[in-house]
Protein backbone atom coordinates (compact mmCIF):
# COMPACT_ATOMS: atom_id res chain seq x y z
CA UNK A 1 0.00 0.00 0.00
CA UNK A 2 2.78 2.20 0.91
CA UNK A 3 3.91 3.06 -2.60
CA UNK A 4 0.42 4.20 -3.85
CA UNK A 5 -1.88 6.93 -3.28
CA UNK A 6 -3.85 6.26 0.49
CA UNK A 7 -7.24 7.38 0.80
CA UNK A 8 -6.83 8.09 4.44
CA UNK A 9 -4.14 8.29 6.76
CA UNK A 10 -4.96 8.19 10.41
CA UNK A 11 -1.85 10.07 12.62
CA UNK A 12 -2.36 8.48 15.84
CA UNK A 13 -3.20 5.16 17.15
CA UNK A 14 -4.66 6.11 20.71
CA UNK A 15 -8.78 5.81 21.04
CA UNK A 16 -9.18 8.86 18.48
CA UNK A 17 -7.26 7.14 15.70
CA UNK A 18 -8.31 3.58 16.00
CA UNK A 19 -11.77 4.77 15.93
CA UNK A 20 -11.56 6.84 13.19
CA UNK A 21 -9.90 3.84 11.36
CA UNK A 22 -12.17 1.06 11.81
CA UNK A 23 -15.05 3.97 10.30
CA UNK A 24 -13.03 4.68 7.50
CA UNK A 25 -12.04 1.11 6.90
CA UNK A 26 -15.06 -0.10 6.51
CA UNK A 27 -16.19 2.62 4.24
CA UNK A 28 -14.04 0.01 1.75
CA UNK A 29 -11.23 2.74 1.43
CA UNK A 30 -7.55 2.63 1.81
CA UNK A 31 -6.64 3.11 5.50
CA UNK A 32 -3.19 3.57 6.82
CA UNK A 33 -3.04 4.20 10.81
CA UNK A 34 0.38 5.86 11.60
CA UNK A 35 2.20 5.89 15.06
CA UNK A 36 2.87 3.96 18.25
CA UNK A 37 0.31 2.36 21.05
CA UNK A 38 3.15 2.85 23.44
CA UNK A 39 2.84 6.46 23.03
CA UNK A 40 -1.00 6.71 23.54
CA UNK A 41 -1.85 7.94 26.77
CA UNK A 42 -4.28 5.08 27.25
CA UNK A 43 -1.01 2.48 26.98
CA UNK A 44 -0.27 2.87 30.49
CA UNK A 45 -3.54 3.69 32.09
CA UNK A 46 -6.04 1.64 34.17
CA UNK A 47 -9.24 2.20 32.75
CA UNK A 48 -12.48 0.81 34.90
CA UNK A 49 -15.09 3.79 33.33
CA UNK A 50 -15.20 2.49 29.66
CA UNK A 51 -19.02 1.24 28.73
CA UNK A 52 -19.06 -2.22 28.38
CA UNK A 53 -15.68 -2.47 29.56
CA UNK A 54 -15.80 -4.41 32.94
CA UNK A 55 -13.73 -4.33 35.79
CA UNK A 56 -10.36 -2.32 35.71
CA UNK A 57 -8.61 -2.96 32.24
CA UNK A 58 -4.97 -1.93 31.22
CA UNK A 59 -4.94 0.41 28.14
CA UNK A 60 -2.68 -1.69 26.47
CA UNK A 61 -4.92 -4.37 26.22
CA UNK A 62 -7.21 -2.06 25.16
CA UNK A 63 -5.29 -0.36 22.30
CA UNK A 64 -3.85 -4.48 21.07
CA UNK A 65 -7.52 -5.18 20.80
CA UNK A 66 -8.57 -1.73 18.79
CA UNK A 67 -4.93 -2.32 16.18
CA UNK A 68 -6.59 -5.78 15.35
CA UNK A 69 -10.05 -4.66 14.82
CA UNK A 70 -8.44 -2.11 12.85
CA UNK A 71 -6.17 -4.67 10.91
CA UNK A 72 -9.41 -6.87 10.63
CA UNK A 73 -10.99 -4.14 8.62
CA UNK A 74 -8.34 -4.44 5.95
CA UNK A 75 -6.28 -1.26 7.16
CA UNK A 76 -2.54 -0.98 7.23
CA UNK A 77 -0.83 0.09 10.70
CA UNK A 78 3.15 1.30 10.63
CA UNK A 79 4.33 1.70 14.25
CA UNK A 80 6.03 5.00 13.44
CA UNK A 81 5.86 8.70 13.88
CA UNK A 82 5.61 11.31 11.23
CA UNK A 83 8.38 13.69 11.11
CA UNK A 84 7.02 16.16 8.37
CA UNK A 85 3.99 16.51 6.18
CA UNK A 86 3.97 18.55 2.81
CA UNK A 87 1.75 19.16 0.15
CA UNK A 88 3.74 18.65 -3.16
CA UNK A 89 1.14 18.41 -5.76
CA UNK A 90 -2.88 17.43 -5.21
CA UNK A 91 -1.33 15.15 -2.55
CA UNK A 92 -0.27 15.35 0.82
CA UNK A 93 3.35 13.43 1.38
CA UNK A 94 4.35 12.32 5.24
CA UNK A 95 7.85 11.50 5.94
CA UNK A 96 8.44 9.16 8.40
CA UNK A 97 11.05 8.08 10.81
CA UNK A 98 12.69 5.75 9.08
CA UNK A 99 12.99 8.07 5.95
CA UNK A 100 9.89 6.24 3.67
CA UNK A 101 7.43 8.24 2.20
CA UNK A 102 3.07 8.30 2.09
CA UNK A 103 1.28 9.91 -0.25
CA UNK A 104 -1.98 10.26 0.46
CA UNK A 105 -5.34 11.80 -0.51
CA UNK A 106 -6.86 12.96 3.11
CA UNK A 107 -5.26 13.19 6.70
CA UNK A 108 -7.18 12.84 9.90
CA UNK A 109 -4.93 13.91 13.22
CA UNK A 110 -5.81 11.86 16.19
CA UNK A 111 -2.72 12.72 18.05
CA UNK A 112 -4.12 13.42 21.45
CA UNK A 113 -2.34 16.19 23.68
CA UNK A 114 0.46 15.71 25.81
CA UNK A 115 0.28 16.56 29.58
CA UNK A 116 2.55 18.93 30.68
CA UNK A 117 4.84 17.46 33.46
CA UNK A 118 6.62 18.54 36.76
CA UNK A 119 9.92 17.33 34.90
CA UNK A 120 11.13 15.89 38.67
CA UNK A 121 13.23 13.19 39.47
CA UNK A 122 11.03 10.11 40.20
CA UNK A 123 7.55 11.44 37.79
CA UNK A 124 8.25 9.75 34.66
CA UNK A 125 9.40 6.58 36.55
CA UNK A 126 5.95 6.76 38.68
CA UNK A 127 3.61 7.25 36.26
CA UNK A 128 0.63 5.11 36.26
CA UNK A 129 2.10 4.23 39.84
CA UNK A 130 0.63 6.87 41.97
CA UNK A 131 1.50 9.87 39.66
CA UNK A 132 -1.29 10.38 37.43
CA UNK A 133 -2.40 13.33 35.24
CA UNK A 134 -6.31 12.88 35.10
CA UNK A 135 -8.20 13.49 38.93
CA UNK A 136 -11.57 12.50 36.89
CA UNK A 137 -9.40 9.41 35.26
CA UNK A 138 -8.14 7.96 38.67
CA UNK A 139 -9.40 9.81 41.82
CA UNK A 140 -11.40 6.17 42.46
CA UNK A 141 -8.26 4.66 43.06
CA UNK A 142 -7.11 6.83 45.70
CA UNK A 143 -10.52 6.33 47.85
CA UNK A 144 -9.48 6.81 51.74
CA UNK A 145 -5.78 7.72 50.81
CA UNK A 146 -3.26 10.74 51.05
CA UNK A 147 -2.75 12.65 48.11
CA UNK A 148 -1.51 15.96 46.64
CA UNK A 149 -2.51 18.29 43.45
CA UNK A 150 0.45 20.06 42.42
CA UNK A 151 -0.86 22.79 39.58
CA UNK A 152 -1.45 26.76 39.68
CA UNK A 153 -4.34 26.96 38.26
CA UNK A 154 -8.59 26.13 38.19
CA UNK A 155 -7.77 22.90 37.44
CA UNK A 156 -5.70 22.18 39.97
CA UNK A 157 -8.16 23.67 42.30
CA UNK A 158 -10.86 22.01 41.09
CA UNK A 159 -8.97 18.65 41.10
CA UNK A 160 -8.12 18.84 44.62
CA UNK A 161 -11.78 19.34 45.49
CA UNK A 162 -13.03 16.87 43.20
CA UNK A 163 -10.68 14.42 45.20
CA UNK A 164 -11.92 15.62 48.95
CA UNK A 165 -15.27 12.84 48.03
CA UNK A 166 -12.36 9.92 48.21
CA UNK A 167 -9.13 10.46 49.46
CA UNK A 168 -8.91 11.11 53.26
CA UNK A 169 -6.34 13.50 53.24
CA UNK A 170 -5.72 16.33 50.08
CA UNK A 171 -2.82 18.93 49.94
CA UNK A 172 -2.80 20.72 46.72
CA UNK A 173 0.69 22.67 46.19
CA UNK A 174 1.43 25.80 44.04
CA UNK A 175 3.86 28.36 43.21
CA UNK A 176 0.58 31.10 43.36
CA UNK A 177 -2.89 30.10 42.63
CA UNK A 178 -4.64 32.30 39.94
CA UNK A 179 -8.27 31.47 40.06
CA UNK A 180 -11.53 33.14 40.36
CA UNK A 181 -12.87 34.17 43.60
CA UNK A 182 -15.31 31.91 43.69
CA UNK A 183 -13.61 28.86 43.43
CA UNK A 184 -11.08 30.64 46.06
CA UNK A 185 -13.91 30.57 48.38
CA UNK A 186 -14.90 26.85 47.72
CA UNK A 187 -11.02 26.13 48.16
CA UNK A 188 -10.65 27.92 51.63
CA UNK A 189 -14.24 26.51 52.81
CA UNK A 190 -12.54 22.79 51.83
CA UNK A 191 -10.59 20.47 53.51
CA UNK A 192 -8.11 20.91 51.43
CA UNK A 193 -4.47 21.61 52.77
CA UNK A 194 -2.68 24.46 50.47
CA UNK A 195 0.83 24.33 50.60
CA UNK A 196 1.87 27.81 48.70
CA UNK A 197 4.34 28.89 48.15
CA UNK A 198 5.81 26.42 47.06
CA UNK A 199 6.69 23.29 44.67
CA UNK A 200 7.33 19.63 44.06
CA UNK A 201 11.56 18.68 43.89
CA UNK A 202 11.49 15.08 43.68
CA UNK A 203 8.93 12.13 43.78
CA UNK A 204 9.75 9.17 45.75
CA UNK A 205 8.86 5.35 45.34
CA UNK A 206 10.44 2.16 44.80
CA UNK A 207 7.35 0.57 43.06
CA UNK A 208 4.74 3.13 44.49
CA UNK A 209 4.47 6.94 45.17
CA UNK A 210 5.40 6.99 48.74
CA UNK A 211 6.47 11.07 49.52
CA UNK A 212 7.43 13.66 48.00
CA UNK A 213 10.30 16.29 48.84
CA UNK A 214 8.92 20.29 48.01
CA UNK A 215 10.99 22.74 47.80
CA UNK A 216 11.44 24.10 51.08
CA UNK A 217 12.98 20.38 51.80
CA UNK A 218 9.74 19.16 53.44
CA UNK A 219 8.84 15.66 53.24
CA UNK A 220 5.35 14.59 52.56
CA UNK A 221 4.23 11.24 52.69
CA UNK A 222 1.52 10.35 49.90
CA UNK A 223 -0.18 7.12 47.96
CA UNK A 224 0.13 9.74 44.56
CA UNK A 225 0.35 12.40 43.19
CA UNK A 226 -1.96 14.44 40.58
CA UNK A 227 -0.13 16.78 38.13
CA UNK A 228 -2.73 19.73 36.62
CA UNK A 229 -0.51 21.85 34.92
CA UNK A 230 -2.36 21.68 31.57
CA UNK A 231 -1.56 19.98 28.24
CA UNK A 232 -0.21 20.85 25.07
CA UNK A 233 -1.78 19.73 21.63
CA UNK A 234 0.52 17.61 19.62
CA UNK A 235 -1.30 19.33 16.44
CA UNK A 236 1.94 21.37 15.70
CA UNK A 237 2.76 19.02 12.57
CA UNK A 238 -0.52 19.81 10.92
CA UNK A 239 0.24 23.76 10.58
CA UNK A 240 2.72 22.58 8.34
CA UNK A 241 0.08 21.99 5.65
CA UNK A 242 -2.11 25.32 6.94
CA UNK A 243 -4.15 24.18 9.06
CA UNK A 244 -4.73 26.90 11.68
CA UNK A 245 -4.79 26.22 15.81
CA UNK A 246 -6.27 27.99 18.11
CA UNK A 247 -4.09 30.04 20.08
CA UNK A 248 -3.51 28.73 23.40
CA UNK A 249 -5.75 30.25 26.29
C1 LIG B 1 -2.54 7.70 33.58
C2 LIG B 1 -3.77 7.95 32.71
C3 LIG B 1 -4.98 7.40 33.08
C4 LIG B 1 -6.10 7.59 32.29
N1 LIG B 1 -7.24 6.99 32.68
C5 LIG B 1 -8.35 7.15 31.93
C6 LIG B 1 -9.57 6.52 32.31
O1 LIG B 1 -9.63 5.82 33.31
N2 LIG B 1 -10.65 6.73 31.52
C7 LIG B 1 -10.60 7.51 30.40
O2 LIG B 1 -11.61 7.66 29.73
N3 LIG B 1 -9.46 8.11 30.01
C8 LIG B 1 -8.34 7.95 30.75
N4 LIG B 1 -7.19 8.58 30.39
C9 LIG B 1 -7.23 9.47 29.23
C10 LIG B 1 -7.14 8.69 27.90
O3 LIG B 1 -5.97 7.91 27.91
C11 LIG B 1 -7.12 9.72 26.77
O4 LIG B 1 -8.30 10.48 26.84
C12 LIG B 1 -7.05 9.04 25.42
O5 LIG B 1 -5.91 8.22 25.32
C13 LIG B 1 -7.01 10.10 24.31
O6 LIG B 1 -7.02 9.42 23.08
P1 LIG B 1 -6.42 10.05 21.79
O7 LIG B 1 -6.55 9.02 20.72
O8 LIG B 1 -7.00 11.39 21.55
O9 LIG B 1 -4.88 10.34 22.10
P2 LIG B 1 -3.74 9.33 22.58
O10 LIG B 1 -4.30 8.10 23.18
O11 LIG B 1 -2.78 10.11 23.39
O12 LIG B 1 -3.04 8.90 21.23
C14 LIG B 1 -2.25 9.79 20.49
C15 LIG B 1 -1.55 8.97 19.44
O13 LIG B 1 -0.91 9.87 18.53
C16 LIG B 1 0.36 9.32 18.22
N5 LIG B 1 1.23 10.39 17.71
C17 LIG B 1 1.51 11.59 18.27
N6 LIG B 1 2.36 12.28 17.49
C18 LIG B 1 2.60 11.48 16.41
C19 LIG B 1 3.40 11.61 15.24
N7 LIG B 1 4.14 12.70 14.98
N8 LIG B 1 3.40 10.59 14.34
C20 LIG B 1 2.66 9.48 14.55
N9 LIG B 1 1.89 9.30 15.64
C21 LIG B 1 1.87 10.29 16.55
C22 LIG B 1 0.84 8.68 19.51
O14 LIG B 1 1.84 7.74 19.24
C23 LIG B 1 -0.46 8.03 19.98
O15 LIG B 1 -0.60 6.78 19.36
C24 LIG B 1 -6.04 8.39 31.12
C25 LIG B 1 -4.82 8.95 30.74
C26 LIG B 1 -3.70 8.74 31.52
C27 LIG B 1 -2.38 9.35 31.10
Amino acid sequence: MSNSIIDVVIIGTGPAGIQAAIHAARKKTSVLVLGRIENSALYGAHIENYACVKGVTEGRVLLEAGISQVLNFGAEVIPEDVLSIGQPDKFFELELESGTKIHCRTIIFTMGVSKKKLSVPGERRLIGQGVSYCVDCDANFYRGATVMVAGNRSAAVDGALTLTDYAQKVYLVAKELSVSPELMDRLQKSTVEVLTPNWVKEIHGENAVSSVTLEDDSTVNLDGIFIELGSKGALELATQVGVALDSER
